[in-house]
Parts: structure tokens; sequence; C-alpha cells
């Protein structure tokens, strides 16, 4: 069970977990982001690194709001490399990974499926709290104690998160590494009405910085 948003990381994540031989369902949330392109991008990704089956799922996560991604509140732009990584920024969604988490798991267990992995990132990231190796732990935990599979089957469910202490350059010779065209990724937050990236965003600048550090041409941006 991998969550893929279509993005850098949980693209990558995808291409890892295929290499590490498991049969790959992938599942993309549609949570009423402002960057619908990423859907797009999710399908492209599927379809390249051969997941098995992708379901998307809308859960309207803009109906509570709270966060730049959902809301009407502007995504902040230009920020500065000490910036990005002090405190957590406006685009951070309300407990949205425990809510990816929790459908995934939920996916999971139907299928009888024992290994989830999530793209999460805590070295070149955005501050979110949802994506800390003390989350992921806590999250695995409560799977463990939540589940039929786990209690009645003794099966042990596990949250793979193999990005969680990776630089973004590190993540992309990694994906490069396996194949991966992150032609087919967007990672943008506030894409142009004509889906081409903003360039200024978080996600635009620490993507731009991780293919800046691994001395490589990001393929949106092109030669
Ligand atoms: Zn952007």
């Amino acid at each position: 069970m991998v969550l893929l948003s279509g993005g850098l990381d949980s693209s990558t994540c995808l291409a890892m977990a295929r290499e590490q031989g498991f049969v790959c369902h992938a599942l993309t949330v549609t949570y009423g982001q402002r960057h619908q392109v990423e859907l797009d991008a999710a399908r492209r990704v599927a379809a390249a690194l051969g997941a098995t089956e992708h379901k998307e799922i809308a859960v309207d996560l803009g109906l509570f709001g709270g966060s730049a991604l959902t809301d009407d509140i502007e995504v902040p732009k230009g920020r500065s490399e000490a910036d990005i990584s002090h405190g957590i920024p406006v685009t951070y969604v309300p407990a949205r990974n425990t809510v990816f988490l929790s459908l995934a798991l939920a996916w999971a267990e139907a299928l009888d499926a024992s290994d989830i992995f999530i793209g999460v990132n805590a070295l070149d990231y955005s501050g979110y709290p949802d994506c800390r190796p003390e989350f992921i732990m806590a999250f695995e935990n409560l799977a463990n104690l939540a589940t039929a599979m786990a209690t009645e089957q003794g099966r042990r469910i596990r949250v793979h998160a193999p990005l969680i202490r990776m630089s973004k350059a590190q993540i992309i010779q990694a994906g490069l590494a396996l194949g991966l065209d992150y032609g087919l990724t967007h990672s943008c937050y506030d894409p142009l009405g004509d889906g081409r990236p903003c360039g200024a965003c978080d996600s635009c600048l620490l993507r731009a910085k991780g293919f800046a550090e691994a001395g490589i041409t990001d393929p949106l941006w092109g030669p």
C-alpha cells in the first residue's frame, strides 16, 4: 500500500517499494487541495511504475479549511531557506498525514497487506509535525492496536518511510537510479492556470534546491 500524491517524494517512494519486490497498490487522496494537477501526475506515475492498482479517494478537507492548500489563504512565495526550515507554515494541512495513513491502513487491511509506504521527509521539508519519525512510529503502533489483522491474526503492520532521513538531492538520485522520470511528477503548491509550477512556493524551492544539489536539470523546467 503506497500513498501516492504525484509529487517528487511519494513517486520516489513508490519506485523504492517496487524495487523492494512489493506488489504495489497506490492510493491517492483528493482532499480539496489547490494543486489538482497533482492528480494527473499521480495517474501518470502509477501507470509508469506499474502499480498493480491505483485508487483515488475523495476526502474534502477543504470543508474544514485552516490551510493555504485548502482554504482562501495565500501560499507563501520566495521564502528563504532559513524561513522554510523554521516553524510550521500555513501550507500545513491539519492532521493530513493522520487522515491519509488511516485511509491507507483501511485499504491495506481490506487487501490483507501489512506494509504501508509513505514518502514523508524530515530533512528538506516544511516543518510539518506529521512528517517526523516519531509520528510514523506512533502511527505504526496505532495500526497494530487498531486492526483485526494485527490483533487477531498476529500480523505485524509496518509503516515504511524510506525517505524520512534523506536530503532532497539524495531522493532525486535514488529515484533516477530506479528509472523514475521526474518529468511525470508535480510538486508545486500553487500552480499557474496552465498547470505549470509557480517556481516560488516552498515546495518548488525545495525541489529546485534538490535538483541543484544533485547537479541535475529538473525535466519539468527543461534544459
Ligand atoms: Zn510552486
